[in-house]
């Protein structure tokens, strides 16, 4: 756990960095398995380039707003920009621009834009599909029952690689039934690679209170804010 006095950005990022190397060995899975996507939304470019300068390079945003303010500062750094945000017709284009992944699609409608949206001169934009695994009404995903289809459709896509699947569960202390959650999202993207013949390999699922239990269950990339960057300021 971190030390409560180390409350610089560069100390909290090598605390979380820590945290995940630990998880890895304790949970059998091959060190550097797991990507830490950190999450960027609402902190500025400065915050960004110091995390970078720690060596980090996979970034996450959830409003274009926002991530279209920094993206541009920051072009000298290489970074992989993933997008983790609601998704509105409006933005695709700016998204299949500026983003490398977006982990939160969860229409065909949308995926068809950003593909049509991708430039063919790029590599194809990484997606993943927004799984609402607990039918929360308030959550944007597409139902268990309905991704075989989706992700039949978008797998179809030609300037998209559908890479795997994304949940955001409901908030949860309990250890065993966060892993529970989690596995779920690993059996439906077996069933989907199941029954379509795909080789999805890519589970975005684990956030600051539970990324223990997400790389337990096999999570391949962790979406990392508050434990990086610090408590957000409510809007
Ligand atoms: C904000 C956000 C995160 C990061 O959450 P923390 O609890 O701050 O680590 C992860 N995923 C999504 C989709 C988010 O919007």
């Amino acid at each position: 756990m971190p030390d409560p006095a180390d409350n610089t950005l560069i100390d909290r990022y090598r605390n979380l960095v820590a945290r995940i190397k630990t998880a890895e060995t304790q949970y059998g899975r091959a060190s550097g398995n797991v990507s830490l996507v950190a999450v960027s939304k609402t902190y500025p470019a400065e915050d960004i380039r110091a995390v970078a300068g720690m060596g980090q390079r996979h970034f996450g945003e959830n409003q274009i707003q926002d991530a279209m303010a920094k993206i541009p500062l920051l072009t000298d750094l290489d970074c992989i920009w993933h997008f983790i945000g609601s998704i509105q017709s409006n933005k695709c284009r700016d998204i299949a621009h500026h983003f490398d992944w977006v982990h939160s699609v969860d229409r065909l409608k949308v995926a068809q834009r950003l593909s049509s949206l991708r430039s063919e001169d790029r590599q194809p934009l990484n997606v993943t599909l927004q799984i609402n695994l607990q039918n929360e009404v308030s959550k944007a995903g597409i139902t268990p029952e309905s991704v075989v289809e989706l992700a039949q459709e978008i797998s179809q896509l030609p300037n998209i690689t559908l890479r795997g699947l994304m949940a955001i569960p409901a908030p949860e202390t309990n250890f065993a039934e966060q892993r529970s959650v989690f596995r779920q999202l690993r059996n439906i993207m077996e069933n989907i690679n199941q029954c379509l013949g795909l080789e999805l390999d890519c589970l975005s699922m684990g956030m600051t209170n539970d990324l223990e239990a997400a790389i337990a269950e096999g999570a391949t990339h962790v979406r990392i804010g508050t434990a990086i960057f610090g408590p957000r300021r409510k809007k």
